[in-house]
């Protein structure tokens, strides 16, 4: 398991073992995230699905979760701060 350093809590770290997507956010979740801010961001995904009932096959509803993840974890391509997810679309 390869050390990264961790663009959500600053630190050096054990990384994930694999990419959790087969894309290039998967690729930029591997390179800059920390096994426990990852943990602690599936905690988070849980709580935002169940407090708005999203459906992560929806693709809107897994484009609010892509937001929030690349908010939360703090990667570069995050465009800014995690939505204030209101009524997610129906
Ligand atoms: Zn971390």
């Amino acid at each position: 398991m390869a050390t990264v350093k961790c663009t959500c809590c600053g630190e050096s770290k054990d990384g994930l073992e694999a990419a959790p997507f087969n894309d290039d956010m998967g690729q930029e979740v591997l390179a800059n995230t920390c096994a426990d801010c990852w943990k602690n961001w599936l905690g988070q995904q849980v709580m935002l699905i169940n407090e708005h009932q999203l459906l992560p096959v929806n693709p809107e509803h897994g484009a609010i979760l892509e937001r929030n993840l690349k908010a939360f974890l703090k990667l570069p391509t995050s465009e800014g701060e995690a939505d204030q997810v209101g009524t997610p679309p129906a």
